[in-house]
């Protein structure tokens, strides 16, 4: 595979109001997946994981969150990542 946008780059560019990382990387922002007022989505900035508690919304890195984010398939979802094409 390619190379991917880290997790901190494409989380900063994807979710809303994010907060700072925590000593284990975990962040917290607002879900793209729900229409969500007060942070909800928990973000790792090292790992790409992903889980909302509010919607359910979870995964383990930027692709699944941007498959979720686009509907794009994985690879489809992989390849722009690769192009830098992943600020919506
Ligand atoms: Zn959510």
């Amino acid at each position: 595979m390619k190379h991917l946008p880290s997790p901190e780059d494409y989380f900063t560019a994807n979710v809303q109001r994010l907060g700072r990382a925590n000593q284990t990387g975990w962040a917290i922002g607002l879900c793209p997946f729900h229409d969500d007022h007060n942070p909800s989505l928990s973000v790792n900035l090292e790992s790409g994981a992903f889980a909302c508690h509010a919607c359910g919304a979870k995964g383990s890195g930027v692709i699944s969150f941007h498959m979720r984010l686009t509907g794009l398939s994985y690879r489809d979802a992989a390849r722009e990542l690769e192009k830098g094409i992943y600020a919506y």
